[in-house]
């Protein structure tokens, strides 16, 4: 492999909060160390229709406080087949690009993973994505900015909550993952979150119920993380008004407000710092790994690590919830 002059930056699956803040430090940082860099627009899409155009310092101006992504985000069905990918990879060499930096989700890695083996491209990935569901790095690029959006949406369903006298499902993303769910629950204060990864444990209603959720409490949260595993916000209230009437339930789905926002300067200094270590990990010849952070050091992960959906939740966080909701 020869040397590597031109890196091509795209953004691929759901949309992040603090993406722009990685776009901004990808492009500035390969610029500073010499490098050429390529804007590759609307995810793999971009590559296989050839969506391409060169950065400079200036393209990623004023952007790091901006929720989405100057590149578009797409979910690309022709990258998912080898004729797709063989397309992609004409255009890479066409655009004269010697390395990548994906930025997503674990979608978006495995398609990275399977490019960089096909065409024996380095490929670097950042984790950017609200789920915080990539393994062998503590948060994900995106994730603190959901949960701050979480808990100001709960606070205000507290107020109505809390004068109603009622029972609120509120649901939040997180797809088969429940860091969402859990932690904004803790900093909202609310009494419960209902989680994927216990599904299939427990009836976690049931628990609910035992464990201090009370008629004799004015009003109560729940979180429930929206996942075919948890059947959803409305699964639950469908139950408790069938299982143990006397409730007053409602539901609140927040939806995709949960994406959008200006990033925490947590996520705006995440993204900047994994940005800066990706042409790190290129100077230094890494290549098919995603750049994760774990007690606040940079660490390179095997995308085979990163993408294997078995992050665990901490059982200290559920005792936690557990024992202040009382
Ligand atoms: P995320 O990255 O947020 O998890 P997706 O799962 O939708 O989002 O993946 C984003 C894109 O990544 C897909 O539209 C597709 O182009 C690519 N991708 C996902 N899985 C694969 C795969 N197994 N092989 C090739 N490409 C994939």
């Amino acid at each position: 492999m020869g040397r590597i002059k031109c890196i091509g930056i795209l953004t691929s699956g759901g949309d992040a909060p603090g993406m722009n803040a990685a776009i901004r430090a990808v492009t500035r940082s390969a610029i500073y160390n010499g490098f050429k860099v390529k804007g590759i627009y609307r995810g793999y899409k971009g590559l296989v229709f050839n969506e391409i155009k060169e950065f400079g310092t200036q393209n990623v101006s004023n952007i790091i406080q901006q929720g989405g992504t100057i590149l578009k985000t797409a979910r690309c069905e022709e990258f998912l087949t080898p004729e797709g990918r063989e397309v992609a990879f004409e255009n890479y060499k066409k655009e004269g690009l010697d390395a990548l930096v994906i930025i997503g989700g674990d979608g978006s890695l495995t398609g990275a993973r399977i490019f960089a083996e096909e065409f024996d491209v380095p490929c670097i990935g950042l984790p950017g994505t609200i789920d915080n569901d990539l393994s062998g790095t503590d948060t994900t690029i995106g994730y603190d900015t959901a949960l701050n959006t979480i808990i100001e949406a709960v606070d205000k369903i507290r107020d109505t909550a809390t004068s109603h006298e009622r029972l609120f499902f509120i649901e939040v993303m997180g797809r088969d993952a429940g860091f969402l769910a859990l932690n904004g629950a803790i900093a909202s204060g609310a009494e419960a979150a209902i989680i994927p990864e216990f599904a299939t444990e427990v009836d976690q209603l049931e628990e609910l119920i035992k464990h201090g959720f009370r008629k004799s409490k004015n009003s109560s949260i729940v979180l429930v993380a929206e996942s075919p595993k948890t059947g959803g916000a409305m699964h639950y209230a469908e139950r408790v008004k069938n299982e143990f009437p006397g409730y007053e339930v409602r539901v609140s789905i927040l939806g995709h407000l949960q994406r959008g926002g200006r990033p925490t300067a947590h996520d705006r200094i995440l993204a900047s710092r994994l940005g800066a270590a990706a042409i790190d990990a290129i100077k230094d010849g890494q290549r098919n790994v995603m750049i994760g952070i774990e007690n606040d050091e940079i660490v390179n992960v095997p995308f085979s690590k990163a993408i294997k959906k078995d992050k665990p939740i901490k059982t200290e966080l559920v005792d936690v919830l557990k024992e202040l909701s009382i």
